[in-house]
């Protein structure tokens, strides 16, 4: 597909992403990621997936998305802005991620990426595709690179120039051709460190990538047993994610909140005091959580988090 027709049927593509609320687009052609692949298994080798053991599986599909979509020739990239200045209110309190205070993304995401599905299915009824969110089956950040939504920080995350990085990207593969957004090219990083000089656990490595063994955010969510005192020496009250390399990053100084009610931090978490937190019990954890990202951490184990954490708070 090519030409002014292509660039029209993109456009309205486009179009109607947003307006199912994405707050970036961008179109990618498909390939396999070559350039990606020997970092990915230094990585892998030297152990930096920590808990994360699925990492280790489909490798080859991970590089290549015609191996998850037969006859992948487009991948179209989304991003959902998650920033919020709406926090949790109390400054002794375990904290959680901006992303996980509302609905966990994966459906929302996922809804919308299908219902862009059926609109494209509507012009080109013969299109496959295949829609991800946060699957460790494809380079999600590669290709929002590709699709020119912005550059990997040396924080591992990518940065768009408007939206900065609290952005949840969502990943459309579709069997058909499109009109290409150009890859982003520039690194706007420049000679900023800060995001490398304020983790706390230092986990930050100079080649973009994150050590997993160390980071709070791996750590408090995928660790399948609870938190030891040692661990959390540093982890300044954090009990689910981290926001730290985020937080210190220029390029998320002065960025708009987002105004997509299903994630909203809801006032009970926002004013939870911490003897409520002491004495959190399953029933009220489920209220709370249960349509959560914070649901793939386990009571008992949230509930052990919660004391460690906050028996360390420096
Ligand atoms: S999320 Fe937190 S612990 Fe992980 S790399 Fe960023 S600052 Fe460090
Ligand atoms: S803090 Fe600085 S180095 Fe880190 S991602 Fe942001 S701009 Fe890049």
């Amino acid at each position: 597909m090519a030409g002014e027709p292509a660039k029209y049927v993109t456009e309205s593509i486009k179009e109607k992403a947003l307006s199912l609320g994405f707050d970036l687009v961008g179109i990618a052609r498909s390939r396999r990621l070559l350039e990606y692949e020997n970092i990915f298994t230094e990585w892998r080798l030297a152990g930096m997936n920590g808990n994360m053991n699925y990492l280790q599986k489909n490798t080859d599909a991970r590089f290549d998305p015609s191996i998850l979509l037969p006859g992948t020739r487009t991948v179209i990239v989304t991003g959902l802005n998650y920033y919020t200045d709406i926090i949790q209110e109390q400054n002794d309190v375990p904290l959680i991620s901006r992303y996980a205070f509302g609905n966990d993304y994966h459906f929302i995401i996922k809804n919308k990426l299908n219902e862009l599905l059926l609109y494209i299915k509507s012009i080109f009824p013969d299109a496959r595709g295949k829609a991800f969110c946060d699957s460790s089956a494809i380079l999600e950040k590669a290709w929002a690179v590709e699709a020119g939504l912005g550059w990997q920080g040396k924080n591992s995350l990518v940065i768009n120039e408007s939206f900065g990085s609290f952005f949840f990207i969502g990943i459309l593969l579709l069997d058909i051709d499109l009109d290409y957004d150009e890859p982003f090219h520039e690194d706007k990083c420049g000679s900023c460190s800060l995001c490398i000089d304020h983790c706390p656990v230092r986990a930050i490595n100079k080649n973009r990538t994150v050590d997993a063994r160390k980071c709070i955010s791996s750590l408090t969510i995928e660790k399948k047993e609870p938190l030891i005192r040692e661990e959390v020496q540093k982890f300044n009250r954090r009990v689910f994610g981290c926001d730290i390399c985020q937080e210190v990053c220029p390029w998320n100084k002065n960025i708009k909140s987002h105004n997509h009610p299903e994630l909203y931090i809801s006032d009970v978490l926002r004013k939870m005091k911490k003897n409520e937190w002491l004495t959190l019990d399953r029933q009220k954890y489920e209220k709370l959580f249960r349509h959560t990202p914070v649901a793939r951490v386990r009571f008992e184990i949230f509930k052990k988090n919660i004391e460690t954490v906050l028996s360390n708070p420096a």
